[in-house]
């Protein structure tokens, strides 16, 4: 019974690091070989039309269909030149996913083959997209939707084996305009961004006429051998063990953080980085993580449209080339129960045109009174919106990680870092809600002018905060590691566009009243930090006093994702999308359904595997080995031994049953409880029955099928073991 896992067991071990050679021999020579961006543009395009393409894809223009033709024509020539034969419009759908369908370049003319590729086909493409999430906005019969080129991130070629296709980034929106992607929503939250953030920049320099949000993503994953991996159903279809005994040797040693790299990781890792350094992913740095097997990887930050664009490619293509080195990317968020869980920390910070970063602090009074604005403002943001923040990182693998005294807990908190706050509390205390002296002023101003020198030697990190300010950067440690960011970031961006909109209506309301300025920016962050001072928390996110502290702040503390969800179509959310013009009601609406079908859909498969693994494998193994104690005792009593030398065998026989019986009864209850749950017609109430009903009882067969592994004979034992999975050799 156990075969396939030895079988797994004795692959693994006689593996070989895959030998790989690069293209170059610096990155430099093969940096973004394919990717049609502005140089390879620069080359192709006529000096009108790529000025006209640059102005576009800059001011998020239109692009006419003049210009659109002659870059087509370019970016097909391009494209066969490298050897592409095919094409695709490459999108998001809300799978989570990335989708193309591939087009060849040939075509028949007068019944001659001809390589062909119109403006068209660069600009716009019907798929028949329908099988893809769209929470009831496009009825399947009306199986339409569009996907739309989105020329702010360049077309790039995927290589394989077989072939290279030409990939083009589109959004994918329904027949009736309604989007259906993770990128339109974003753009559009980037726009709103931009948009306020430059009306808040007036105030200090006239010359910021663009504010583009920049994104920098760790992504950590585990990696296994994929011969255990294909012994693990569990796995193989959820992404987690919903099975498996604590080894003897975990994390506990922290040996395995930044420790030297095993020289089959190193291989895969070198590999994947050539192939994300090929598509322009501009990868900085790759260690071991805290837990045995768990990784992660870093690319230098970006404008957020393209940085989400290179993470789903990153996760798409270090999955491809894990295969060649025999390893399956594990990218849920917690594949191993009782082992640290993966995230994807999102570095966000908003860059001017002027290139200054608004969350640095500058030299002088003025650039640092920008900076409080800009802080400040995000501050009140996450205080208003948090539980829709929230909402952004909820998903059935993700509710595995927060809360579970390794990850940020699901109550949103900002750290501010000591001096911050210090800065904070002195601005609410010295600003006065009269007319502010000339000594006040000016010991304020020499106070937010002393600014840059405290933060240069900031170094206070808090590893336990959701959301972390470090520096000249926000960091949301709370996104998972299997998250397309987009949403997350979208939600993150409409916030602060909607803050800062709030924001320069009231400094200009106090200005029209005759208030100066500097006084009028400061009396409205002012009463801001007074409003939202309850969601800074410097201390241990990750604590039990925490959770009591932020009950009495009266914070938010939502761990499962079904009401974590609700956040999505709040009333105060859907103002705040619809002001911002980044989601109608429908919009939002249709949205909060597919992520409560994704999440049903998951905690179902997770309910069916537990039983199949349960009933199928695990029951039968413990009844072998009990079959064999069995046969001993009665062999034993065959040739005249006593009871007392068979009490070991008989104190097993009995656990066993014990065991089989409490595995099999929590299995009955939790199928008439899915029964139930799939009985239910609204999303919402089904989700809950999952989350309240169903997943009630995964905990308790597993503990009980746990138990049976310590009990049977490891000779009969059918899955791989932690000790097995989480240790390559
Ligand atoms: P850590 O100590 O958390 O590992 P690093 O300083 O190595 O942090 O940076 C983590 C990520 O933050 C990197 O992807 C980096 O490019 C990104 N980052 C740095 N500055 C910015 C910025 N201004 N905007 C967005 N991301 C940034
Ligand atoms: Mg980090």
């Amino acid at each position: 019974m156990g075969t396939i896992r030895f079988k797994a067991v004795e692959e693994c071990n006689s593996r070989m690091p895959v030998a790989f050679t690069a293209p170059g021999e610096k990155i430099s020579d093969f940096f973004a070989c394919n990717v049609f961006n502005k140089e390879a543009m620069h080359k192709c395009l006529s000096k009108e039309i790529y000025n006209q393409m640059n102005a576009a894809t800059e001011t998020g223009q239109r692009i006419d269909r003049k210009v659109a033709e002659q870059v087509a024509t370019a970016m097909k020539t391009w494209a066969m030149g490298k050897g592409a034969t095919h094409y695709t419009h490459w999108f998001q759908p809300l799978t989570g996913n990335t989708a193309e369908k591939h087009d060849a370049f040939f075509e028949l003319h007068d019944g001659r083959p001809m390589e062909n590729f119109s403006s068209s086909a660069l600009v716009q493409q019907e798929p028949d997209a329908s099988s893809f999430p769209s929470g009831g906005i496009r009825n399947t019969f009306e199986a339409r939707g569009y996907t739309a080129w989105d020329p702010s991130s360049p077309a790039f070629i995927i290589e394989s084996q077989s072939g290279k296709t030409l990939c083009i980034p589109t959004i994918f929106v329904s027949y009736t305009g309604e989007t259906l992607d993770y990128k339109a929503p974003l753009m559009k939250a980037l726009h709103a961004i931009d948009k306020a953030a430059v009306d808040v920049c007036q105030l200090f320099d006239k010359n910021v006429s663009k504010v583009s949000p920049t994104l920098g993503i760790e992504q950590e994953y585990f990696l296994i051998d994929t011969a255990l991996f294909n012994a693990r159903p569990d796995l193989k279809s959820t992404g987690r063990t919903v099975f498996g005994h604590a080894p003897a040797k975990g994390q506990q040693m922290e040996d395995h953080y930044f420790g030297s790299i095993p020289s089959r990781v190193y291989a895969f890792m070198v590999e994947f980085e050539t192939e994300a350094f090929k598509l322009g992913i501009p990868l900085k740095t790759r260690h071991n993580e805290v837990a045995p097997s768990q990784f992660e990887c870093a690319p230098i930050f970006e404008e957020i449209n393209l940085a989400v664009d290179h993470n789903q490619l990153l996760m798409d293509m270090m999955d491809k080339v894990a295969r060649r080195h025999h390893f399956k990317v594990l990218l849920h968020e917690k594949p191993y129960a009782g082992i640290n869980g993966s995230g994807k920390h999102n570095n966000w910070s908003l860059a001017t045109n002027t290139g200054k970063n608004l969350f640095s602090p500058g030299g002088n009074p003025k650039s640092n009174l920008q900076f409080l604005t800009f802080f400040i403002n995000t501050i009140k943001a996450v205080y208003e919106h948090a539980d829709l923040l929230r909402a952004s990182i909820a998903s059935s693998s993700n509710d595995h990680r927060l809360g579970a005294n390794e990850a940020p807990p699901a109550i949103m908190s900002i750290f501010a870092g000591a001096q911050l706050t210090a800065v904070l509390n002195d601005l609410e205390k010295k600003v006065t809600k009269e007319k502010m002296t000339p000594e006040e002023k000016t010991d304020l101003k020499l106070g937010i002018g002393k600014l840059p020198e405290i933060l240069l030697d900031n170094t206070d990190r808090n590893r336990t905060s959701p959301f972390a300010f470090t520096g000249n950067k926000f960091e949301f440690r709370a996104v998972g590691s299997s998250a397309n960011c987009s949403h997350a970031m979208m939600v993150l961006n409409t916030i602060v566009a909607n803050q800062l909109t709030s924001f320069k209506k009231e400094v200009d309301a106090l200005i029209n009243k005759n208030v100066n300025k500097d006084e009028a920016i400061l009396k409205v962050l002012r009463e801001y930090i007074v409003a939202s001072k309850r969601i800074l928390f410097e201390g241990n996110g990750y604590s039990d006093e925490w959770v009591k502290e932020a009950k009495k702040r009266g914070l938010s503390n939502i761990t499962t994702t079904p009401l974590a969800l609700d956040a999505m179509v709040s009333k105060e959310s859907l103002k705040l999308f619809e002001t911002t013009g980044i989601f109608s009601h429908r919009e939002a609406e249709a949205r909060h359904e597919i992520l409560l079908e994704d999440y049903i859909k998951k905690m179902e498969i997770e309910s069916r595997v537990i039983e199949d693994l349960a009933i199928n494998h695990i029951i039968p193994a413990a009844i072998k080995y009990q079959t064999q104690l069995a046969q001993n005792v009665e062999a034993m009593h065959d040739i005249g031994l006593k009871a007392n030398n068979t009490k070991v065998q008989m104190d097993m026989i009995k656990e066993i049953s014990a065991g089989l019986m409490t595995i099999k009864t929590n299995i009955d209850g939790m199928v008439a409880e899915r029964n139930k749950a799939n009985n239910i017609t609204t999303a919402r109430a089904k989700a809950i029955a999952y989350c309240d009903k169903v997943k009630k009882y995964f905990g308790e067969i597993r503990d009980a099928a746990d138990n049976m592994e310590v009990i049977v004979s490891d000779e009969l034992w059918p899955l791989p073991k932690y000790r097995e999975m989480l240790h390559i050799r």
